[in-house]
């Protein structure tokens, strides 16, 4: 099949190289130029694990192209996928679909009779209804829109696109579902589940699966809060209700709340829809408040563990992406906690394995360094903020020899009390009361 993909971050890359590896005729459109240019000289725009080489050889194979120019890019394309980005919109949270409709527009001129429109990109219920009008008014009828939902993960992307939990596909009519089924005949092969539905409700279940993650995430990080208060481990609890079947024991990991390009513009999103159609749902809205207050109280921890006092404080960072494997800053729980330990005078030094280049750019008046020794050498505290696995892998005894202080502020749960106080460290982790070992 010849398919478009209009936008190419990191939803539209991922996903047209991988449909290109299933044998498809790919062309990814975008409208940043130095990201066209550098795919086409061979180099990633996004750090994400096995992407380089998977797109280096469906472009040797000829079977993954990469353009600026949308007329050209669609020309021929059975299917067009729309993976543009759907940022929150400033003041009230709605999703940003402008550059959706922008692109629609971009398409209606060019697009053949008989093609499917789909979108990717994570847009609100009705936005298919409103490509669809869009598309009548610029005068072509003949096409369909389909909803097709990403539920990849970052750091992850690949394998998430190649074995999915599932697929789901809104489609009203046969035409548009028969070239989704074709388009993913590799996965339908490898028995992975495709649910087909309207295409409201699809737009709907992406955002009712990032809402049900975002509440599974904000709950344990409130059942850390009543850990550390009463004296037990979250890391017990977490495990002893995710081996319960019906929890299951992912997205149960006490932290600094959850950031990244989804969760928290699609809860907001989410809100949105509900707001205008008149339901309030409480568990949502009350789930981000829950993370907002989170993101914001990190720096009272540290500052707590510090005894009081961050300015003058020399603080090392360890990680500053939103989560490992990934360079993606997007709202990134680093962002408020830097941020706040520079207005409280601390002097913060920070290194992050690769997001060091989107870092840069939102984050000042700090040091950014190369390396989680340099972050550690003569710092008062050591924070660690995504769990990198090489941050794992850490010599504590090093680590606490290279300090200043001796504070170890965990966010992640990395590390292990006992070993962190055996090797002289003053340990701070999440929801892990000093009473709640077995042993
Ligand atoms: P992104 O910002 O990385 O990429 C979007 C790209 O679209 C950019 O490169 C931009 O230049 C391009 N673009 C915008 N308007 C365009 C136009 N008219 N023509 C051509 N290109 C255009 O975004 P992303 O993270 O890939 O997310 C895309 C969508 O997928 C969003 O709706 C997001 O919610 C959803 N999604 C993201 C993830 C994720 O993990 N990032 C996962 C699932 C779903």
């Amino acid at each position: 099949m010849r398919i478009a993909m209009i936008g190419t971050g990191y939803v539209g890359l991922v996903s047209g190289a991988c449909f290109a590896d299933f044998g498809h005729d790919v062309c990814c459109i975008d409208k940043d130029g130095s990201k066209i240019d550098a795919l086409n000289a061979g180099r990633m725009p996004i750090w994400e694990p096995g992407l380089e080489s998977l797109v280096k050889a469906n472009a040797e194979r000829g079977r993954l192209t990469f353009t600026t120019d949308l007329p050209s890019g669609v020309e021929g394309a059975e299917a067009v996928f729309i993976a543009v980005g759907t940022p929150a919109r400033r003041g009230d949270g709605h999703a940003d679909l402008s550059f959706v409709y922008g692109a629609v527009r971009e398409l209606a001129g060019v697009i053949k009779p008989g093609t499917a429109v789909v979108t990717k990109s994570t847009v609100p219920v009705g936005t298919g209804d409103e490509i669809e009008k869009i598309l009548r008014e610029e005068g072509v009828t003949d096409v369909s829109v389909a909803s097709n939902p990403e539920f990849l993960r970052e750091g992850a992307a690949i394998a998430d696109f190649k074995h999915p939990d599932r697929i789901v596909v809104g489609a009203e009519d046969e035409r548009a579902q028969h070239v989704l089924r074709e388009i993913y005949r590799p996965l339908f092969l490898n028995r992975a589940p495709i649910l087909f539905t309207g295409r409201r409700t699809a737009e709907l279940t992406k955002y009712a699966a990032n809402a049900f993650l975002a509440v599974k995430i904000s709950f344990i990080n409130e059942i850390a809060d009543l850990c550390e208060a009463v004296d037990a481990d979250v890391q017990d609890v977490a495990r002893g209700i995710g081996l319960d079947n019906r929890i299951g024991p992912k997205f149960l990991h006490a932290g600094p709340g959850y950031g990244g390009s989804c969760f928290p513009k699609d809860t907001l999103a989410l809100l949105q829809t509900a707001e205008k159609a008149g339901v309030d749902q409480r568990i949502v809205r009350t789930t981000v408040q829950v993370n907002d207050d989170r993101k914001a109280s990190m720096v009272d921890r540290v500052e707590a563990a510090l005894g009081g006092a961050l300015a003058g404080k020399r603080i090392g960072i360890l990680g500053l992406a939103f989560k490992p494997n990934t360079d993606d800053m997007r709202d990134a729980p680093s962002i408020p906690l830097v941020k706040a330990l520079v207005e409280r005078g601390a002097e913060v030094v920070a290194f992050d394995p690769v997001a060091r280049e989107q870092a840069e750019k939102v984050l000042s008046g700090i040091e950014f360094v190369s390396s989680a020794q340099a972050a550690v050498r003569q710092a008062d505290a050591l924070v660690v903020v995504t769990e990198w696995d090489e941050f794992r892998a850490l010599d504590l005894d090093k680590v606490a020899a290279a300090m200043r202080g001796k504070v170890l502020v965990d966010l992640r749960n990395v590390y292990d009390r006992e070993e962190a106080e055996q090797a002289g460290l003053a340990y701070h982790g999440v929801g892990r009361g000093r009473r709640a070992s077995a042993s």
